[in-house]
């Protein structure tokens, strides 16, 4: 007895078929090729293979019609589904200019689906046969010139084919979802299952009506609906029915008990697990289910308990970032020279802060504003985390930096101009920093949210979300703080809040009120703009707190975590 799945499939060796075998079953699969779905079906009807893999839809053209037909006929059990991204190659034996092309071969499937590339040829024959690949191997026995086949990459590779042409599709998502197929149903209970039948109605007012009334009443969600000619009675149809759930969850049960009475005929054609894929894909969707992988990466509910963003050295001692502390960090807003920034870091020093922030790379508003240091500005955080035994965080402003600033710094900054910067926030989730991202001005929470979610999505959960205050109609102040983003936040993430109440509101005397009110209303932290010289500041000294203020801002803050904690 074979160990490994023998799976049978419409279509030669690179169809589309053998690429969802392998996405399913990995390399561990015996793949036997047959010339139709019908091959297909006596294949695992007749015991010669244990299961058997058909399209059943694709996203541009809809459901396969033939593979339809069949499992109403055939008493096979669909027992999963797998969806594959769909690309064609216009492959020949030789290279030659795509407008001299006389003949094409391929899948009918395959040609509506680039039908707008067949439309832009002239005088070219277009040929459909029995499979993609199977248009491959044709052009490699036959050798015709000017002839080629619509057909996938691995085609090309296998059958040693020239690429004339790629993405032929018309549109680029183009994905297909396939059937498994077996002899007995899967007896494995997955939680999220997915059900599919077909049924006639009565011949009555309201008939189809009263059967998704069943569906609505136990609470079933719908995801698709099909219907095909009944054979023999013209004008009649069959309706293919995909729904969640399994036959044998109880609502499922009774819903198909009831369904009984409101139908001619029923037939369960199986109950399997949902492809993951495709969960990805509902997610985007905003679907809500109850698995945790539906969750975007953010919520509380996919982690379950609020991250901790640790900063360890031997010399500068360990901080957690999240988890009940209250974090400061401070720092000028921009780095303008080694006095100015050591002086300042001192004091921060002394006041037992231990994460002294500086903007090396400034995204100003105007081209003509100082515009930072850049590496210069680096160097010098490093003299002072060094001097001064403290960590440090500084601005990433282009994706082409993200490696030289993390080589330098503890902590990248993500600023409010860049929130929505998506290469460079993709190129942050590669790196391995913790980031600071600054909630864009005109940014809903939501899309704060998301924001967040592409950092996590490649990897790098270490992020701290920080409200700086949105644009309003308010002039008073630069920016309104919206401290009620620290609670909205704080209920749907697990990442640590911070506010910046310095350009929150652009003025000095609010820094203090304004973070007393963000540790109250449950922010992990502050990070605020200090300059030993506000008024001879090269960016934002009118927000900046001078050294006396730093000082009593650091002793009220203190005063105010240790009440809390009483
Ligand atoms: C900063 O913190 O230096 C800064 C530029 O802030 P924001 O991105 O919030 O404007
Ligand atoms: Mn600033």
């Amino acid at each position: 007895m074979d160990l490994l799945p023998k799976v049978a499939i419409q279509g030669e060796e690179g169809s589309f078929s053998q690429e969802a075998c392998i996405k399913y079953w990995g390399e561990s699969v015996i793949i036997i090729p047959k010339m139709s779905s019908d091959d297909v079906i006596e294949a695992v009807e007749g015991g010669e293979t244990d299961q058997g893999l058909l399209p059943i839809e694709n996203s541009l053209i809809g459901s396969i019609s033939t593979t339809y037909d069949l499992l109403l006929e055939s008493q096979l059990q669909i027992v999963g589904e797998v969806i594959t991204p769909i690309s064609h190659c216009l492959l020949a034996i030789k290279k030659f200019p795509v407008k001299e092309i006389k003949k094409i071969y391929s899948h009918p499937v395959a040609l509506s689906q680039c039908s707008t590339f067949l439309e832009s040829l002239k005088d070219c024959e277009i040929i459909p046969i029995y499979d993609t690949a199977g248009s491959a191997l044709k052009i490699s026995k036959d050798k015709e010139p000017k002839s080629a086949a619509i057909a996938s990459k691995i085609a090309a590779k296998i059958y040693n084919l020239e690429i004339l042409a790629e993405r032929l599709e018309d549109y680029p998502n183009n994905q297909t979802r396939f059937i498994i197929i077996a002899k007995k149903e899967d007896k494995a209970h997955d939680k999220a299952s997915k059900t599919s039948i077909v049924f006639t109605t009565l011949h009555q007012p309201g008939a189809l009506y009263k059967v998704l009334k069943v569906f609505n009443d136990y609470g079933i969600n719908l995801t698709k609906l099909e219907s095909r000619p009944h054979k023999a009675e013209t004008w009649r149809s069959y309706f293919y029915l995909d729904f969640d759930g399994h036959r044998r969850d109880t609502n499922v049960k009774e819903a198909l008990d009831e369904l009984k009475e409101q139908t001619n005929f029923l037939k369960i054609l199986g109950s399997y697990p949902v492809w993951m894929g495709a969960k990805k894909a509902a997610y985007e969707h905003q679907a809500v289910d109850e698995d945790k992988s539906h969750h975007p990466l953010f919520s509380i509910e996919r982690k379950g308990k609020g991250t901790i963003i640790s900063l360890s050295s031997k010399t500068r001692g360990e901080i957690k970032i999240g988890g009940g502390d209250f974090t400061i960090i401070a720092g000028p807003c921009s780095v303008e020279g080694r006095k100015q920034l050591f002086k300042t870091a001192n004091l921060i020093k002394e006041s037992g802060v231990k994460i002294l922030r500086g903007g090396a790379f400034k995204p100003r508003t105007s081209p003509y504003s100082f515009q930072g240091l850049e590496e210069e500005g680096l160097k010098l955080l490093k003299e002072a985390k060094e001097t001064y035994s403290l960590y440090i965080i500084s601005e990433v402003v282009s994706p082409a930096d993200v490696e030289l600033v993390a080589r330098y710094v503890d902590i990248l900054q993500v600023g409010a101009r860049n929130m929505q910067n998506f290469t460079l926030l993709k190129e942050i989730g590669q790196s391995k920093k913790p980031v600071l991202l600054k909630r864009g001005m005109s940014a809903t929470i939501k899309e704060f949210l998301l924001s967040a979610e592409y950092i996590l999505s490649q990897g790098n959960e270490q992020i701290i979300l920080c409200e700086r205050g949105i644009r309003t109609f308010e002039p008073t102040t630069r920016n309104t703080l919206d401290l009620s983003a620290v609670p909205i936040l704080k209920q749907k993430t697990h990442l640590p809040v911070f506010v910046d109440p310095s350009h929150g509101t652009g003025n000095r005397d609010l820094i203090l009120p304004m973070s007393k009110a963000a540790l109250v209303a449950g922010a992990d932290g502050v990070i605020v703009e200090v300059h030993f010289q506000p008024d001879s500041a090269m960016s934002d000294g009118i927000q900046s707190l001078d050294s006396s203020m730093y000082r009593s801002f650091i002793k009220e803050v203190s005063w105010l975590v240790d009440r809390l904690k009483e």
